[in-house]
């Protein structure tokens, strides 16, 4: 195995949904970063995921999260020849947010343009196993195939998704007995629409599962959705596994399998039983399934149900977490909490982005330090993105300042976020 030793400015943990903007957010202020990826590509839930829906750019009352995540989002509707949806001209019905959908090959390509252009770093196949400080640096082994990578950085961003590095250094996390369900993503085309009848597949769906030929879980949202829209979607986004933890190969293993039975299963529900599906096909799986949550960072601060839903003016809020609270569990299936007013806009607070007595080190994702509830609003893919910049724009200022991360004032991430685009806070 070779050994291959770095040197950066910042080392970004994971390219996912908040690593990819951390790491272009760094290395467009000019400083050496590298992003250590175990996957093959940036974006991660929201591109290899297959959950290629990012909430939300906008409320309903104007931009809520701009910046690098919405120049690469209008950079692959341009590379589509696709205009980008006015906003003003949108007719939310639901939600108070706009929904948003993305390309998945050509957002993570455009991604990975603007990253090269930038100057990052990126090694992909590659895990993080080892953390340690070592003076005012880190020093991080990752492995890859035939890899064995030494990178010595001076502030490190945990994007992982699980909080590995976190966890690596043996800082506080916090982690469930009750987890929300996670999910495999899937698309069944080939479903003739016009032969569905939504009361007849509603009694079809409903005998079937009292026969117990479809279990709970394979169709997620009875509770809030007739079964008529699981044919609507072809299944996408539409199953759950129940306390999918993918925190480690075995967990991941584990809910790949559990993902991919649900699918077959209801593929061959849908082939035998539902009229209208004789020929549907299976056209696209993601190659692993995903979690909700797993570990989170236990923070400086822990953000409470009270602040997210009464959107606490924090002194120290990095970027917006526009959102509702979208609660996946066992029992309901999926249960969503609604803002009193839709103007009320919450803040993610710097300190729930520092792990609790850390220092050059933060943390950007759905490994916030929120409690449950308001990690259900606080983990949409905008928000994650919109800390992934905070904390690049966190760690670049800190790095030329000399001076670790969570001294920064957060006006002047706010700043500097801005300066590349973001939306200046309100308050
Ligand atoms: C089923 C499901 C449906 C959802 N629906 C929506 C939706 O419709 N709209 C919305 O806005 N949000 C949605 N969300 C929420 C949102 O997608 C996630 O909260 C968000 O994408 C998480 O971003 P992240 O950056 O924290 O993690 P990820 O995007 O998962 O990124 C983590 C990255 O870290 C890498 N990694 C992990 N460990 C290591 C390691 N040790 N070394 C190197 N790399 C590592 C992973 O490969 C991955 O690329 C959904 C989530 C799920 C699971």
């Amino acid at each position: 195995m070779k050994t291959i030793r770095e040197t950066v400015d910042v080392l970004v943990a994971g390219g996912g949904t908040a690593g990819h903007v951390a790491a272009l957010q760094a290395a467009r202020e000019g400083l050496r970063t590298a992003v250590i990826e175990a996957g093959s590509m940036l974006g991660g839930t929201m591109t290899a995921g297959g959950v290629a829906m990012p909430n939300h750019f906008f409320s309903r009352h104007g931009p809520v999260v701009q910046g690098i995540p919405w120049q690469l989002y209008c950079q692959s509707k341009e590379v589509q020849g696709l205009p980008v949806p006015d906003w003003t001209k949108r007719r939310p019905v639901e939600t108070p947010g706009y929904y948003s959908y993305i390309n998945v090959p050509v957002y993570a390509a455009v991604a990975e343009e603007a990253a090269l252009k930038a100057g990052l770093w990126l090694h992909y196949h590659e895990f993080i196993s080892e953390v340690q400080a070592q003076g005012d640096f880190w020093e991080v082994t990752s492995l890859g195939r035939g890899t064995r990578r030494i990178t010595t950085a001076r502030e490190l961003i945990d994007c992982t998704g699980d909080s590995d590095v976190v966890r690596a250094l043996g800082l506080p996390v916090m982690y469930d007995d009750i987890r929300q369900p996670g999910s495999l993503q899937y698309k069944i085309e080939g479903i003739e629409h016009e032969e569905i009848w939504e009361k007849e597949v509603q009694a079809i769906y409903e005998e079937a599962v009292a026969a117990g030929l479809i279990e709970k879980g394979d169709f997620a949202y009875p509770n809030i959705l007739p079964f008529k829209e699981f044919l609507d979607r072809g299944g996408h986004n539409c199953s759950h596994i129940y306390e999918a933890d993918t925190s480690s190969s075995e967990g991941q293993t584990k809910a790949n399998i559990e993902g991919r039975s649900r699918m077959l299963r209801m593929f061959r529900f849908l082939r035998s039983s539902i009229p209208g599906c004789e020929r549907a096909a299976i056209k696209t799986m993601a190659p692993f399934a995903l979690a909700r949550e797993t570990y989170r960072t236990l923070g400086e601060y822990v953000i409470s149900k009270k602040d997210f839903l009464e959107a606490r003016d924090f002194p120290d809020g990095v970027c917006n977490a526009f959102n509702y609270v979208d609660m996946h569990s066992r029992e309901q299936g999926c249960e969503l909490t609604f803002h009193s007013e839709d103007t009320l806009l919450p803040l993610v607070p710097f300190r729930a982005l520092i792990p609790k007595g850390s220092s050059r080190l933060t943390v950007a994702g759905r490994i916030v330090s929120a409690e449950r509830f308001a990690l259900a609003g606080v983990r949409a893919q905008c928000t994650c993105m919109a800390m992934g910049q905070a904390m690049g724009a966190a760690a670049a200022l800190a790095v030329k300042k000399k001076l670790p991360s969570r001294d920064i004032p957060s006006l002047d991430i706010v700043a500097l976020t801005v300066e590349h685009g973001a939306v200046p806070l309100q308050g």
